[in-house]
């Protein structure tokens, strides 16, 4: 069984769904008024390894909603300084976030809406009618407000001091100082030249943490949900104010667990746009960087410690990924036919190992320390010549299964076959094969498809012809 430290009991915690073995989990996506950067992709890449061993290691079903947040201040203020619509503008940028988020090898998750979705807006304003209708409202110049002092558990996630907790003013901002605990917006009278809707509330447009407690409950149906999760920044005010929205308006509990992802910093700083010290996803690629080795180097530390980003780790991140390639190439050329049950028992048992170490409050660290260790141990036993093909098939399925969790080698595998096959190539060896098969030399023909398999390249014949595609993947001509 997993487990999981909660924010909000700041205590490690069993991890199971409610209803159904499925988890319903909401994870607050990007701001899109710019590319997101790498610190914004830790989160999201940790996020996804727990997605994955919910799944993978613990049989769970995930039904997981990651919104893009696409009107606030800073995706206003951008589209007017860029002179196009809101919604063209963060466009690009939802876009940039998807092309990105492959490129790391992110699973698809169930949902992802977008604040400015018609069925979205509809239900900020449903989620504000109800709450004026248990007294958490008041008007001002035309903006909604929520009045903390009406929601006494109001701080309970963030731990806030409760005798520091003064009331009544008010903050129509999307960000706060850390310590500022004042009445948030809910939604915002228009001002001029912005963008507008008017859902029965009045013409404005909705604050940030509306958002969000509008989107999960949408699609995420009866609270509590299961599990909602960010990055570590998110946990006051944006955390704190969608429980009280959520609960205020339900007067149930929002979510069983709260899971925080702490900050990449770069120089001792957090990565952030704001400070203007961001690398993107591209950036790295650029400087010659496989993203299978950053995705590495993200989980190479437990999510809920602070990552110093730098060039000479994420270089250590490619040695180790490229050791762990090197092994599992070399477990493909093994040729003895005997089985070594002794081998096999190694391999079941670190495994095994992985498991707990990933259902350990996701100790990512751990369960490649494990890995590691394995593939040492396995080296040597192909030194001595103790791993026949039996074995290796045993091998080789232990560490796809562990890369279902950790998503690494496939997404290397993809790299590696989309950077070494030219398309010309791939064609030129298809018209080689007919011509083989054309002279009934089904050997030949064999050995070319085998040779664009082995580069992740795999054929499918039909009656009109041969095509082709990247193993594990769509696509191809
Ligand atoms: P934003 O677009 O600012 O709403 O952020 C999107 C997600 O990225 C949130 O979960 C943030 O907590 C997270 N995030 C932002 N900066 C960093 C960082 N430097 N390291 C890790 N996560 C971050
Ligand atoms: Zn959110």
């Amino acid at each position: 069984m997993m487990r999981l430290f909660n924010t909000l009991t700041r205590r490690e915690e069993d991890f199971a769904p409610l209803r159904d073995n499925t988890v319903r989990m909401y994870t607050c996506g990007l701001t899109v008024y710019n590319r997101g950067h790498i610190g914004n992709f830790r989160t999201f890449v940790c996020l996804d390894v727990l997605r994955r061993a919910l799944k993978y290691q613990c049989g769970h079903a995930v039904r997981q909603v990651m919104n893009f947040t696409d009107v606030d201040d800073r995706t206003i203020a951008g589209a007017q300084q860029a002179g196009v619509p809101l919604r063209e503008y963060t466009d690009r940028y939802v876009e940039a976030f998807l092309e990105d988020a492959a490129t790391l090898g992110l699973e698809p998750v169930e949902e992802t809406p977008r604040a400015t979705d018609d069925a979205n807006l509809r239900a900020m304003n449903d989620l504000i009618a109800s709450l004026a209708r248990n007294g958490h409202t008041y008007r001002s110049d035309g903006s909604i407000y929520f009045r903390i002092a009406t929601f006494p558990a109001y701080g309970a996630l963030a731990r806030l001091d409760h005798a520091g907790i003064q009331p009544g003013a008010r903050v129509d901002s999307d960000s706060y100082d850390k310590e500022d605990v004042r009445d948030f917006v809910l939604w915002k009278a228009t001002r001029a030249g912005e963008p507008t809707w008017d859902y029965g509330q009045g013409p404005g447009r909705p604050g940030w943490h509306l958002e969000c407690s509008a989107m999960a409950l949408r699609l995420l149906g009866e609270p509590p949900i299961d599990l909602h999760a960010g990055g570590v920044d998110l946990i006051f005010p944006h955390h704190e104010n969608e429980i009280a929205q959520s609960e205020g308006a339900t007067g149930r509990p929002f979510s069983r667990f709260w899971v925080h992802v702490e900050h990449l910093l770069l120089d001792e700083e957090k990565m952030s746009k704001s400070l203007g010290n961001v690398f993107t996803v591209p950036d790295v690629a650029r400087r010659g960087h496989h993203p299978s080795a950053l995705r590495y180097l993200f989980i190479s530390t437990h999510y809920r410690k602070q990552l110093k980003f730098s060039w000479a780790g994420l270089q250590q991140a490619e040695e180790a990924v490229q050791r762990l390639m090197d092994f599992l190439a070399r477990v493909e050329r093994v040729e003895g036919e005997d089985a070594h049950p002794e081998v096999q028992r190694r391999v079941a048992a670190g495994r095994a190992e992985f498991g707990a170490m990933i259902e350990e409050d996701l100790n990512t660290p751990g369960a490649l320390g494990v890995v590691f260790e394995l593939v040492r141990s396995l080296n040597s036993a192909i030194d001595a010549g103790q791993v026949g093909k039996p074995d290796a098939n045993v091998i080789r399925a232990a560490f796809d299964d562990i890369d279902r969790v950790l998503g690494i080698v496939a997404l290397r595998r993809q790299e590696d076959a989309a950077a070494a096959v030219p398309i010309d190539e791939i064609e030129r060896a298809i018209a080689e094969r007919a011509a083989a098969r054309r002279r009934r030399d089904f050997a030949a023909a064999d050995r070319i498809r085998r040779q664009l398999a082995d580069r992740g390249i795999v054929l499918e014949d039909s009656p009109t012809g041969t095509r082709w595609k990247l193993a594990g993947r769509g696509g191809g001509a």
